[in-house]
C-alpha cells in the first residue's frame, strides 16, 4: 500500500479490527519510510449487477431504486422501513446466489411480490400493478382475486 504521504510503497499493518458489523475490515498501516499512519478497508468485492429492461435496455442493479419503489407501493400501510430493506437483502441474495451477472426486471419484481405477498396484502398489490405493468383492469382483477383467495386460504387454515 503506497504511502498517502511519500509514496514509498511499503507499510505495516499496525492495528486491524471489524468494522461496519463485520462487513469490512479496518486496518491502521504505518508507512516503513517516514512512518505516516493512515487507514484502509477490506470488503468483498461485489460484481457489477446488471438488470434487463423490458426495452432491452441494461442498468446496473441499485438497492436505492428497488427500495423507493418499495416505499411507494407501502405508503400509510404497516410496513416498517427494516422490512423493506430485509426484503431487499433477500432479493438481492437470492439473484446474486444465481452467480449470474445479469437478470431481467421482471424477475427482481417475481421475487419481491413472493415475499411481499406475505407481509402486506396492498403493498402487494400496489407494487404488482406498477411492477406488471397491467395492460388492461381484467389481469389486474384476476390478480386481485388470487390474492385474496390465497390470503383467505391461509385465514381458514388458522382458525380451522
Ligand atoms: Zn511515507
Amino acid at each position: 500500500m503506497i504511502c498517502p504521504h511519500c509514496h514509498h510503497d511499503s507499510s505495516k499493518v499496525v492495528d486491524s479490527r471489524p468494522s461496519d458489523e463485520g462487513r469490512a475490515i479496518r486496518r491502521r498501516r504505518e508507512c516503513e519510510y517516514c512512518g505516516t499512519r493512515f487507514t484502509t478497508f477490506e470488503r468483498i468485492e461485489k460484481a457489477p449487477l446488471l438488470v434487463i429492461k423490458k426495452n432491452g435496455n441494461r442498468e446496473e442493479f441499485s438497492r436505492e431504486k428497488l427500495l423507493r419503489g418499495l416505499v411507494r407501493a407501502a405508503e400509510k400501510r404497516p410496513v416498517t422501513m427494516d422490512q423493506m430493506n430485509e426484503i431487499v437483502d433477500k432479493v438481492e441474495n437470492q439473484i446474486r446466489a444465481t452467480g449470474e451477472n445479469e437478470v431481467r426486471s421482471q424477475v427482481i419484481g417475481e421475487h419481491v411480490m413472493k415475499i411481499l405477498a406475505d407481509v402486506d396484502d396492498v403493498t402487494y398489490i400496489r407494487f404488482a400493478s406498477v411492477y406488471r405493468e397491467f395492460k388492461d383492469m381484467n389481469n389486474f382483477m384476476k390478480e386481485v382475486q388470487e390474492m385474496i383467495a390465497k390470503t383467505n386460504t391461509i385465514k381458514d387454515g388458522e382458525f380451522g
